[in-house]
């Protein structure tokens, strides 16, 4: 178990629909941005056009508002850059499209450490999309975007190069070995929310009650009242050196 004190240069959120990423990392993206400076992105599979429970809403709809409230949520925790890749909610697939796109913002945006949520639970079920986008996230990664054999094209044709992410933070999962403190941004995580205007049934009150409890369960286990949890999964490209080394 590790509290994690420093932060990656560059952060991407791999995340299926909008308002995933600021309850699952929002605390720790706006820290890392705030206190180190770091760069982060959000990379947004679906566009979380079946998100309602309102018969007169539309999906056409639904989704154009999803993106202003993404970027809304983005500004609030410090997100500078936010891409969409428009896939249906509910519809993600292990596509060669799909792992495509996403390598490509992994080679565009060069991050050291990805997050997205753990595809790997074994004790509990989670959104379809959510385990589909954790997993191409994490094959995108690795071994997909340090690689010049995967995707030439996106080398040749768009002027990207191989990218090495060093790790992936698993949110979501059942037991998370690395923890940041968000203390002083539970503000932030629940007004980045709350700008998801379209998903919230409840008042800022109970949902800052919510990301305290959610965020307050791990104080047993690191000493810090409130903390975002995650797997964190450390990619050993030590002897693949050579893949990078000759074109
Ligand atoms: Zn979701």
């Amino acid at each position: 178990m590790e509290i994690l004190t420093t932060a990656p240069k560059r952060a991407m959120a791999i995340t299926p629909h909008p308002d995933d990423c600021e309850g699952g990392c929002g605390g720790a993206l706006a820290k890392w941005v705030k206190e180190f400076g770091t760069v982060a992105a959000v990379v947004m599979c679906t566009n979380g056009n079946k998100g309602t429970g309102d018969r007169e809403m539309t999906s056409e709809k639904l989704a154009a508002t999803r993106v202003i409230e993404q970027h809304n949520a983005s500004d609030i925790v410090g997100v500078t850059d936010v891409v969409f890749l428009g896939h249906p909610d509910g519809g993600l697939e292990d596509t060669l499209l799909f792992r495509s796109q996403v390598t490509r913002e992994i080679r565009r945006f060069k991050p050291d450490l990805i997050l997205c949520i753990d595809p790997y639970r074994s004790i509990s079920h989670t959104h379809r999309d959510h385990r589909k986008s954790g997993q191409v996230a994490l094959d995108a990664a690795f071994s997909y975007a340090w690689s010049y054999q995967h995707f030439p094209e996106q080398i040749t044709e768009e002027g990207l190069e191989p990218h090495r992410v060093e790790q992936a933070f698993l949110w979501g999962g059942e037991e998370p070995d690395v923890f940041v403190d968000i203390q002083s941004y539970l503000d932030v995580k629940v007004d980045s929310l709350g700008a998801h205007v379209s998903q919230m049934s409840s008042d800022r009150e109970q949902r800052l009650e919510r990301i305290k409890n959610n965020s307050g369960r791990h104080k047993e286990k690191t000493g810090l009242d409130y903390a975002e949890g995650f797997r964190r999964i450390t990619f050993n490209l030590g002897s693949l050196d050579w893949q990078l080394m000759h074109r």
